[in-house]
C-alpha cells in the first residue's frame, strides 16, 4: 500500500511509533526512524532488520529548529523526496495541577506541539515543491473530552487537533493531505507509567472490552496514508474501541 513512498516517523523507536514504522515498512515504505538517541534509533532499526523490514535513523533534537532542519536536508538529499510524516513523539503526565511544575507543563506542550510544528514546518517546502504528500499526528482521546489530571496533555493534543484541521485547509491546495489519529488507551511503555487506579476505571468504559494495541493504532495511520484516503483532510479519526460514546 506505500510501495517506496519516503516516510518519516518522530518517536519511531518503540510502542506506537515503532509498530507504525514495521506496518508502513511491511507495506513497502522506505521507513526513516527519528528518534531521541542514537542508541534507541539503532536498536529499533535492529529489531526490524531481525524481521527483514529495512528502516535507518536520525536522532534531531526535537527542541532545536535547525537540528531538525539539519536532518530533513540529508533525508532529502538522499532520497530526493519526503512523501509522509508521522509526528507520533510525545510524553504525557497524570499528575494534578498542584504538583505539576511549570518546567513539566512546558515539557509537555514543547514535544508535543511546538515539535510537532517544527518537523511539520522544515517539510513543507518539501512536498509543496512536490505537489503531494501526507502528513499524519498522534492526538489522543483525551483531546476530545479531556482527562482527570495532567492538564498539559489534553491541552497538548487539543493543539494536536487545532494544528491538524488548519493545517489540513492551509496545505491543501498544495496536494496536501493532514490527519490525526486518536488513540484511546494503547498497550505502550507510556501506559505502563500510568498508575492502575487510573486505567482500570478507563477500561470498563470501553464498549470493544480491551485497551487497544499498537497494532491498532498502526493500521489506522496505514489507512490515512495511503491512496485509501486521497479524499480524506482534516480527520482526527478516533481509534478507542468505542470509548469516546
Ligand atoms: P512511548 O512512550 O512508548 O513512545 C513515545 C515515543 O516518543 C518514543 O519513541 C520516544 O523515544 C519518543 N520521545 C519521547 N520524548 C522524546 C523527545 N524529547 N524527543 C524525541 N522523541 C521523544 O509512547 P506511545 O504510547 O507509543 O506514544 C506515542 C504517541 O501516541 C504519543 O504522541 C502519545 O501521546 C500518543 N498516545 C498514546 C496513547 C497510549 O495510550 N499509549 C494514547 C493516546 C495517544
Amino acid at each position: 500500500m506505500l510501495k517506496d513512498k519516503v516516510v518519516i516517523i518522530t518517536g519511531g523507536t518503540r510502542g506506537i511509533g515503532l509498530e507504525t514504522a514495521r506496518t508502513f515498512a511491511q507495506n513497502g515504505a522506505k521507513v526513516i526512524i527519528f528518534g531521541s538517541r542514537e542508541e534507541t534509533v539503532t536498536k529499533a532499526i535492529g529489531t526490524l532488520k531481525s524481521e527483514q523490514l529495512e528502516a535507518t535513523g536520525f536522532w534531531p533534537n526535537l527542541d532545536d529548529y535547525q537540528s531538525i532542519q539539519e536532518a530533513i536536508s540529508q533525508i532529502v538529499a538522499e532520497h530526493g523526496r519526503i512523501d509522509i510524516l508521522v509526528n507520533n513523539a510525545g510524553i504525557s503526565a497524570s499528575k494534578p495541577i498542584e504538583d505539576t511544575t511549570p518546567e513539566e507543563f512546558d515539557q509537555i506542550i514543547d514535544l508535543n506541539v511546538r515539535a510537532m510544528f517544527y518537523v511539520t514546518k522544515a517539510i513543507v517546502p518539501t512536498m509543496k515543491q512536490q505537489g503531494n504528500g501526507v502528513i499524519l499526528n498522534t492526538s489522543s482521546m483525551v483531546s476530545i473530552y479531556g482527562q482527570p489530571a495532567g492538564v498539559g496533555y489534553p491541552t497538548s493534543k487539543f493543539a494536536v487537533n487545532g494544528m491538524t484541521k488548519s493545517l489540513a485547509r492551509e496545505l491543501a491546495p498544495s496536494g496536501i493531505r493532514v490527519n490525526a489519529v486518536a488513540p484511546g488507551i494503547t498497550n505502550t511503555d507510556m501506559v505502563a507509567k500510568l498508575p492502575e487506579a487510573m486505567i482500570a476505571p478507563l477500561i470498563k468504559t470501553i464498549p470493544l472490552g480491551r485497551i487497544g494495541e499498537p497494532k491498532d493504532i498502526a493500521n489506522a495511520f496505514l489507512f490515512l496514508a495511503s491512496d485509501l484516503a486521497t479524499y480524506v483532510t482534516g480527520e482526527v479519526l478516533q481509534v478507542d474501541g468505542g470509548a469516546r460514546s
